[in-house]
């Protein structure tokens, strides 16, 4: 762990925002660190890596899927997270409401919203079809959605990553107005590049890995 960062993210944050340490890449050791610092909000983006991490860290860890969900994972991802943060078609929200169905179980989502114009992740879903797809999950009783996710650019010019988390703190207030601001609560932008600018805009959630390690 790297004690310093840790310290410079939890003043930038305040009581701002939650943190949301990304242990991908890192070992159940180093993930365990952070536990023991009194973390319990933990991402991970691939299932390959999260099954043995949850088998082997504590229960009590809240785990966040944040990569891009293949329907047929989903059975095995939906039982062991407390979030899935990448929420981007109807067709997965169907399939995530049946497996909740089966489980008893509701799950939060965040809509993954892809803003960043270049340079960023490929993945996310296109803001002209955020609308239908929150009123379509209204109708789905295990499927709440709790917000948006969003990434910065991979860009050097910090007035073109405030203009995308900018962007999405208009739509996340934008859906607040819409469905209410109990249901509508997070707003999950930052990373280890960026977590400043998002914090600046807005942010209820940032998510940091590779700053913290
Ligand atoms: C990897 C990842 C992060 C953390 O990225 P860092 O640059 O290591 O802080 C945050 N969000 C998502 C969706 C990720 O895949």
């Amino acid at each position: 762990m790297n004690r310093e960062h840790y310290e410079i993210v939890k003043d930038a944050i305040g009581d701002k925002a939650e943190l949301l340490v990304v242990s991908k890449y890192h070992t159940v050791e180093e993930t365990k660190e952070y536990y023991d610092l009194g973390i319990r909000h933990f991402g991970e983006n691939r299932m390959q890596e999260l099954l043995p991490k949850v088998e082997a860290l504590p229960k009590d860890i809240k785990w966040h899927f944040l990569g891009h969900l293949q329907k047929d994972k989903v059975k095995k991802v939906v039982p062991v997270v407390s979030m899935i943060q990448s929420l981007d078609s109807i067709e997965l929200a169907d399939k995530i409401e049946s497996v909740c169905e089966r489980l008893g179980k509701r799950m939060p989502c965040l809509v993954e919203l892809h803003l960043a114009k270049d340079g960023g992740a490929k993945t996310g879903l296109d803001k002209k079809d955020l609308i239908p797809l929150v009123e379509h999950c209204m109708d789905l009783p295990h499927v709440d959605v709790a917000g948006i996710m969003v990434m910065g650019p991979n860009v050097e010019n910090k007035n073109q990553i405030r203009e995308t988390f900018k962007e999405g703190y208009k739509l996340f207030l934008d859906l607040q107005d819409r469905f209410g601001k109990d249901k509508i609560r997070v707003f999950s932008a930052g990373m280890s590049n960026d977590f400043r600018i998002a914090l600046e805009e807005g942010s209820t959630q940032v998510r940091i890995g590779s700053y913290l390690f």
